[in-house]
């Protein structure tokens, strides 16, 4: 029986690294939705390629074009954010890939946990926002959380062969992104251009943008915090820019266990579908005669306040990280707009961390409340900074 799949986000960076592990391992694993946001015509494509039995688009709009388009298939077709949250739950579904870019994350996953798929969780936004729900969830309906992030997946591949073992440390390895080596100076007057060329990972626009102001980085550091069940004091970042070192974790005597190798998503995406197995894959190999050094340097909180920011939000708990994640999808949607500079983002986030109704035991629905409360006034902050 192959395992039926589930890619929510299929036309992303993240979405179509998981269709080439499918296609490489079609006799273990099956496609049986995909869904994309606006890109209506890889959608097609996709669904003409790998015959799915349903694609959702979420963009209501493309839901006509979409249906004509497939007229000749037995795909079912359907749109909206509500036919997202309901497919993950159908019965053949075995995984669920959470590939999609955000907050928009949150409820298909939470729906997908309910119906007892397992998770293989791109989308760190979900327990960014909602990390005690969704752990909650997940112990209740007795559904596995896969990472499919890089650091998390090495990390994850550490604790192999470790139960009772317990953690001392994890440290997460990030890059430092395109401006490690920039001035406070050089970084005010930095731009999109700039910010989207990642010297290591091909990305989403997003998260390539996270990852220059090292959000993305305080964003793993909660979502470690979710997945391993550490304390935000167990938790450190260290920048190695060759990205070879995927990330480490120390154990109580003191030995530090790492995952090496390429910078390739596919690893771990393929790792989240097969464990507790490996399988052989056909992915570039490691070649230590051309990779000679491996650095390390200490993170510049200075520089890159949003670690900071990221730090404190996890340090105050309830709804706080979620006040983070919001103000953040706001600011870099403006910053990929040219309405924001480049450290204006993290001034946004601070007020907004400051403006908004803290709750510290929030439920769903304070998430949902929160969420569209700071967004609101990280809005209002950057419309009044353009005034
Ligand atoms: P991307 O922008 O390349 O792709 C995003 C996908 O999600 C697209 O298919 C898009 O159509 C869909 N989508 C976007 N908004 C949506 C919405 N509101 N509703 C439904 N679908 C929507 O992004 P990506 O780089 O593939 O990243 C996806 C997720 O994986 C993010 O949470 C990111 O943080 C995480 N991630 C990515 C990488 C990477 O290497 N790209 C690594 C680690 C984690
Ligand atoms: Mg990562």
């Amino acid at each position: 029986m192959k395992k039926q799949i589930a890619i929510l986000g299929s036309t992303g960076s993240i979405g179509t690294q998981a269709l080439q592990v499918i296609e490489e391992h079609a006799d273990l694993y099956e496609v049986y939705v995909l869904t994309a946001n606006n890109r209506v015509e890889e959608l097609i494509a996709q669904a003409r390629k790998y015959q799915p039995e349903a694609v959702v688009i979420a963009n209501e709009a493309k839901y006509t074009y979409l249906k004509e388009a497939l007229a000749d298939l037995p795909i079912k077709v359907y749109a909206g954010e509500e036919a997202l949250c309901q497919i993950v739950t159908e019965q053949p579904i075995d995984i669920v890939l959470t590939a999609m870019v955000g907050y928009a994350g949150l409820k298909p996953t939470m729906n997908a946990i309910r119906a007892h798929k397992t998770i293989a969780l791109a989308n760190k936004e979900t327990l960014v926002v909602a990390g005690e729900l969704i752990n909650e969830l997940a112990s209740q309906n007795k559904t596995a959380i896969l990472p499919v992030d890089s650091e998390h997946s090495a990390v994850f591949q550490c604790l192999a062969g470790e139960i009772g073992n317990p953690i001392e440390k994890v440290i997460l390895t990030a890059s430092g992104g395109p401006f490690r080596n920039f001035t406070l100076e050089q970084l005010v007057h930095v731009t999109k251009e700039q910010a989207l060329k990642h010297p290591n990972w091909e990305m989403g626009a997003k998260i390539t943008i996270d990852s220059a102001s090292m959000m993305n980085k305080g964003f793993e550091v909660i979502e470690a915090k979710w997945l391993f069940g550490v304390r935000p004091e167990q938790i450190e970042v260290v920048v190695h820019p060759q990205s070879i070192i995927h990330s480490m974790v120390q154990f109580e005597d003191g030995a530090v266990k790492a995952q090496l190798g390429m910078p390739d998503m596919r690893v771990p995406i393929q790792y989240a579908f097969s464990y507790p197995d490996r399988l052989k894959s056909s992915f570039p190999r490691m070649d230590f005669k051309l990779c000679t050094q491996l650095t390390f340097e200490q993170p510049d909180t200075t520089r890159f306040r949003n670690l900071t920011l990221a730090y404190e939000a996890l340090h105050q708990g309830g709804n706080m990280p979620c006040i983070v994640n919001a103000a953040n999808e706001i600011v870099v949607a403006s910053f990929l707009n040219d309405g924001i500079s480049f450290l204006g983002m993290s001034d946004v986030i601070e007020q907004t961390m400051q403006r908004t109704t803290f709750i510290a035991k929030p439920t769903y629905e304070d998430y949902v409340a929160t969420d569209a409360e700071a967004r609101r006034i990280a809005q209002e902050l950057i419309t009044k900074s353009q005034q």
